[in-house]
């Protein structure tokens, strides 16, 4: 039989270990996982057009993405800066805003066309179009605008398309944000604010609570799907959107992140990751994170893919769309 002494120690001994366990893991994972946030469609995606709306997603979201150190870059939508199509500087402002919160701006076209279904020199005249403003806001701080990200990451539906445009962005010294981290976010957006709108509280608070976890659950999934292409976790980029889920909800979506490890970096440190130079000659319809493109150009099967997390149907049926 033990003595009460001996039980002590071994309680002791037990606990130390596990917590020294612990803390080695928590340390190799600070150590190991990075990530860039990437917001689109600035100033604000939402149903509500009004500026005081829009200021007030804006303000929350600036102070939530401030909160955690995060050097997030958002991608304009120029088209979004007009009521009754003349420039509204009070909408300029928004974009002030994340100026002055140190964040940085990127061209997401003026007008959010769909580079698969208008014709290329079209396309090219509304990224020209989207520079106007932002890159004049931009020159003011003595910073240029730098990056590219496609509207529904659509990035050509041929070969020939998808070639000529980088050629063109690289011409305008645009570098393309790729996305790793892709995901259904706006699909939780449009049914939280639809229920917003309704008045039904209780199903945005739903909406929102299954928000997070399935956040984390796409972490897992690309985490996993970048050691098996790679070997390693890549600095990954996250895509989300300018939104009043975000703004309600990004301190969450951080503390959820920083949970996994995660160190948030600008998207400048993200794509120092040698993943990114990785060759991509997919050229289909759909907008994919570049993880499966590198794997499909790599020539990755179909068991590669298994295994991405669903959006829960309740909030499919709740944002009105039939299926992701
Ligand atoms: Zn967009």
């Amino acid at each position: 039989m033990k003595t009460n002494l001996q039980i002590l120690i071994l309680i002791f001994l037990i606990s130390s270990v596990s917590t020294i366990e612990v803390d080695a893991q928590k340390l190799a994972a600070n150590a190991q996982r990075t990530v860039a946030v990437t917001i689109d469609d600035l100033p604000v995606n939402s149903l509500r057009n009004d500026v005081t709306t829009q200021t007030t997603i804006t303000r929350k979201l600036l102070q939530a993405v401030t909160l955690h150190r995060v050097p997030a870059i958002g991608f304009v939508n120029e088209s979004k800066l007009r009521t009754n199509d003349r420039l509204d500087e009070r909408r300029v402002a928004l974009l002030r805003m994340w100026l002055d919160a140190g964040l940085d701006l990127g061209n997401h076209t003026f007008s959010h066309p769909d580079i698969n279904r208008v014709p290329l020199a079209t396309f090219k005249e509304d990224v020209i179009r989207g520079e106007e403003v932002t890159s004049g806001l931009l020159k003011a701080k003595g910073r240029t605008m730098r990056y590219f990200r496609h509207p529904f990451l659509h990035a050509g539906n041929n070969i020939e398309t998808k070639r000529e445009f980088e050629k063109f962005l690289a011409e305008r010294g645009y570098t393309i944000a790729p996305v790793t981290i892709d995901n259904s976010e706006w699909i939780f957006a449009r049914a939280y604010e639809n229920a917003l709108m309704r008045g039904d509280k209780q199903m945005a608070k739903r909406v929102a609570e299954a928000y997070i976890p399935y956040m984390d659950e796409k972490f897992a999934y690309f985490e996993q799907q970048s050691m098996a292409l790679f070997g390693y976790e890549m600095k990954q980029v996250l895509l989300i959107h300018a939104n009043a889920l975000n703004a309600d909800y990004f301190d969450k979506l951080a503390q959820m992140i920083e949970k996994r490890g995660y160190k948030f970096i600008s998207l400048d440190e993200a794509l120092t990751d040698k993943a990114y130079t990785s060759p991509d000659t997919y050229a289909g319809t759909a907008g994919i994170t570049w993880i499966h493109r590198w794997a499909m150009t790599a020539g990755k099967g179909q068991d590669f893919f298994r295994g991405e997390p669903r959006t829960p149907a309740f909030v499919l049926k709740e944002a009105g769309i039939e299926a992701e």
